[in-house]
């Protein structure tokens, strides 16, 4: 017992602690590294902390305090000294008008990690960019297949970049004959007549989609308005990115009970109470630009756990 204590070999650790929002320091929460056997603590003062922990464990590392949404990284191997930055979601930090408070954060969890209710309730995200619009013809006549061209080109310029932070690039929209296959990187849209709309929601790690869209309204015996159609595929593309429905339609789990009498933001794309929007909210963009920051795995879980440190 003597010998084994005698031989552990405790190092320095540091780093950043930033809000991944807006980049800035966070100050006076705490840090806490856990292995098996020992619990270490630091005070993180204007961003930064340092702490001596034993070296050759994985750690279970926790920032909390009121400044900050409970985070916790699992599964941080250390090996020796060395640098360890963490990102954590600052109370009251914000973006495009949108500010991270209780009511987003749960909005946020509806949005990006419930999903249909037989899926586990983690993260999605995509793993490699989107790169292409794979629009299949033949399915709808020639003048309602360039109806959805011309919308997919308006999202596309207003929209797409929106939906993934700005880290792709619009799209490359192309037409073809239907295919089976699901290619890394190509979302396909598949237009119909009267069969529905719907857009994946995908595994936790995402490499691909597909969108199909409704063009007839039979009901009021009429083709979808040009607006109409850019809501549904604004929507569909939506899911295909991540996002979940909020307050109408198919809510998942829905743990903390939103309906379209008690909806968190009703503007948003995922709100689905009826006639859908042609823009993101900003919570929308918001939820967004938290997903696809580096520091948000995939698989990330309520309230914001991530399960491994890269
Ligand atoms: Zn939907």
């Amino acid at each position: 017992m003597a010998a084994s204590s005698g031989t552990t070999n405790r190092v320095a650790v540091s780093g950043t602690v930033t809000d991944r929002i807006s980049g800035g320091p966070i100050d006076g929460s705490t840090i806490t590294f856990r292995n098996s056997l020992e619990t270490r603590s630091a005070t993180v003062v204007a961003g930064s902390y340092t702490i001596d922990v034993a070296s050759g464990f994985n750690y279970d590392v926790h920032v909390s305090g009121p400044a900050n949404v409970t985070h916790e990284t699992q599964m941080l191997n250390v090996t020796g000294a060395g640098e360890f930055p963490f990102s954590v979601l600052k109370w009251g930090s914000g973006a495009f008008g949108a500010t991270n408070d209780d009511t987003f954060q749960k909005f946020f969890h509806q949005l990006a990690r419930v999903g249909p209710s037989s899926d586990p309730i983690a993260l999605r995200k995509w793993v490699i960019p989107p790169t292409q619009l794979y629009v299949v013809e033949g399915t709808v006549p020639p003048e309602q297949l360039a109806a959805v061209l011309a919308v997919l080109g308006e999202i596309n310029a207003e929209s797409v970049s929106d939906l993934w932070c700005r880290t792709v690039a619009p799209l490359n929209i192309v037409t073809g004959p239907d295919i089976n296959a699901s290619p890394d990187g190509v979302i396909i849209v598949r237009p119909n007549r009267d069969t529905g709309s719907s857009g994946t929601i995908g595994p936790t790690s995402i490499r691909t989609g597909t969108v199909t869209c409704n063009m007839f309204r039979s009901g009021d015996n009429r083709l979808q308005t040009h607006q109409e159609l850019k809501g549904i595929l604004l929507h569909e593309l939506f899911h295909v990115a991540f996002a979940y429905h909020v307050c109408g339609g198919d809510l998942g789990a829905n743990p903390f009970g939103f309906s379209s009498t008690n909806c968190p933001y009703p503007d948003s794309l995922m709100a689905n109470l009826g006639d859908l929007p042609v823009t993101l909210s900003p919570q929308d963009k918001l939820a967004s630009c938290i997903v696809y920051h580096p520091d948000t795995h995939p698989g990330n879980l309520y309230q914001d756990v991530n399960p491994t440190y890269r």
